[in-house]
């Protein structure tokens, strides 16, 4: 009779234990827990902040008892795995209320310990009224603390998204919201422009937002905490929320000497994994927040953590563990694939975002729409901005970003499910989708972005960014805003020329020919059928803005 021990009993550890019940009826398998609680949804707990899930039970998808009567799996919570002694194959557990200390042997260990709130050395980082969120226990103190001193105003400090759910929740209980954020933008995985469009929604629900300034140190003075900022400015706040990023947990991975990603990078620390999530002792495998793995679009090693790898993980590890390595399939990597709601937006990211692929030196070209969620006759269409990045040699997809009020998840996740195929701008023209009025248009905007992208793979046309497009503006290129006159008037990029586009045919002579021309619309539609207008006359050094002036009056 084989026996497992799995350390972590939520997203990952819980899964892993009850496909290996599935697989193996006889085997003994112990989870091991140090909280009191497992297989619970973290993702739910900023919504239990808020109110919007009322019921803490609702948090629990299963409680030791019942996972131990329909899986017998030995659930032991309230007890912290210390050590691994490799060479005998045990681990040493420890009781958290009572000491008990013992050993129990293994045959298979699987690590899935998650990951823990980055706590940098800021002081006043531990005074009472700053909060860190992962667990049952830490939302039980925030709310406790929020029925309790019923604060008025909250600092979140990190916009990421665990950061920004807590900014909607806090904000749904009344409280006036600040949000700290040492970087030009909220949101690390989408770029610049598209996460601009969060920070205008974040402002018009009054949220503060104060972006490219870090903090500092903490202050209690008299019952308000004051938050000091590298800028040299202060917030006064009654509660705060720090949650700038996580760490893989893994100081029990790393004390047995099991092989970790190196120390001063991003997810530092994590315990390195084969395709079968095999860590460097052949006992012993490890899933979910706490792994590093391959990015099969960047090749660089590192950390996704989100709870859908974890919990696909948990069942590849148990079927591999079970059946051998070669009856599973091997794990390829996880791309990021999120998504958050902020508000009324939904926030969506599949791939690498330009700023990676800046970093890697990946050469890449991005087009960006904003295409009605379903057809626009059809009532309550609401635009959507897509932006899909792609290789302009290989012309695979790379990544894609979407934010926007309805069908933001669908187009991610589409085009998600084709980056893992390794689909080309061609598989965004040739998807095939559903298609009524009130659920998309004839052409999805999916398809509508692989259009776009395919004329510009064609030569039909040429896009630059808004940066790209300020760079060339900059240095005296011919600005041709192609909007009607009403819109122009309603606000324009500065220098530009407005002809209509329905008017150009005729107003030809007015576009120098010895310039480079940069050509506008409001969303990049009318700038491209301009920009033909203008190819087919002879201009050659001409330009649409992706995106059009919608996305460069939300980026500049
Ligand atoms: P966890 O689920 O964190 O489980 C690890 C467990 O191991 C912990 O309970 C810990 O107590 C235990 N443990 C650690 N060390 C030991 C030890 N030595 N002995 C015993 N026990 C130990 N992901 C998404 O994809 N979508 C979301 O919307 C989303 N929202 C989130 C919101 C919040 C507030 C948080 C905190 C996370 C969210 N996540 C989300 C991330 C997701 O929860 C994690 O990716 C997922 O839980 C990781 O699973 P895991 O098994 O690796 O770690």
């Amino acid at each position: 009779m084989a026996k497992y021990i799995i350390i972590g009993g939520v997203a990952g550890g819980a899964t892993t234990a009850a496909r290996l019940r599935r697989n193996d009826e006889h085997a003994e398998i112990i989870l091991v827990e140090r909280g009191d609680y497992i297989s619970y949804a973290n993702c739910g707990l900023p919504y239990y902040t808020g109110g919007v899930i009322s019921e803490r039970e609702k948090l629990f998808v299963m409680t030791p008892e019942k996972f131990n009567q329909t899986l017998h799996v030995d659930v032991r919570i309230a007890t912290e795995a210390t050590a691994i002694d490799r060479a005998h194959k045990t681990v040493t557990l420890v009781e958290r209320k009572t000491g008990k200390t013992y050993t129990e042997s293994y045959d298979t260990l699987v690590l899935s310990p998650g990951a823990e709130p980055v706590r940098p050395p800021i002081p006043g980082l531990d005074l009472e009224g700053i909060f860190t969120l992962r667990s049952v226990p830490d939302v039980d103190g925030i709310k406790a603390w929020l029925d309790m001193k019923r604060p008025e105003r909250a600092v979140v400090v990190g916009g990421g998204f665990i950061g920004l759910e807590m900014a909607e929740n806090l904000a749904h209980r009344g409280m006036a919201v600040t949000i700290i954020e040492a970087l030009d933008q909220v949101m690390a995985p989408i770029d610049f422009e598209m996460a601009a469009l969060v920070h205008r929604h974040l402002r018009d629900k009054d949220i503060e937002l104060r972006l490219k300034d870090g903090v500092s140190a903490f202050e209690k003075r008299g019952s308000r905490i004051f938050v000091k900022l590298a800028s040299g400015d202060e917030v006064p706040t009654d509660v705060v929320i720090f949650s700038v990023g996580v760490r893989p947990d893994t100081k029990l991975a790393r004390d047995a000497g099991l092989e970790t990603t190196p120390q001063g990078k991003p997810g530092a620390g994590a315990i390195l994994v084969d395709e079968h999530f095999r860590t460097s002792d052949p006992n012993i495998r490890a899933v979910g927040d706490a792994i590093a793995f391959r990015n099969p679009l960047s090749n660089e090693v590192g950390i996704v953590p989100l709870a859908g790898p974890a919990n696909k993980q948990g069942r590849l590890v148990a079927d591999a563990i079970v059946f051998g390595d070669d009856q599973v399939p091997a794990w390829k990597g996880a791309i990021g694939t999120s998504a958050a709601k902020v508000f009324d937006l939904t926030v969506a990211a599949t791939g690498l975002n330009e700023k990676v692929l800046a970093r890697i030196g990946k050469p890449c070209v991005s087009v960006i729409i904003h295409p009605n969620n379903h057809a626009s006759y059809y009532p309550n269409a609401v635009p959507l901005t897509l932006k899909v990045i792609f290789d302009p040699q290989t012309t695979r997809i790379l990544g894609a970003q979407a934010v926007g009020y309805d069908g933001v998840d669908k187009r991610i996740d589409v085009i998600s499910a084709l980056i893992r195929k390794e689909g080309t701008v061609a598989d965004l023209c040739e998807f095939e989708h559903v298609y009524a009025p009130p659920f998309s248009s004839a052409k999805d905007p999916v398809n509508m972005a692989g259009f776009v992208a395919e004329n510009i793979l064609q030569g039909r046309s040429k896009v630059v960014s808004w940066k790209q497009f300020e760079e060339l503006r900059a240095k005296g290129a011919f600005v041709l805003d192609v909007r009607t006159r009403e819109e122009f008037e309603l606000g324009a990029i500065p220098g530009a020329v407005c002809i209509p586009n329905t008017e150009l045919r005729h107003r030809l002579n007015e576009v120098p020919r010895d310039r480079k021309v940069l050509v506008y619309c409001g969303v990049g539609l009318r700038g491209y059928l301009a920009e033909r207008i203008l190819r087919q006359n002879g201009w050659t050094d001409l330009y649409n803005l992706t995106g059009g002036y919608k996305t460069w009056s939300a980026a500049v």
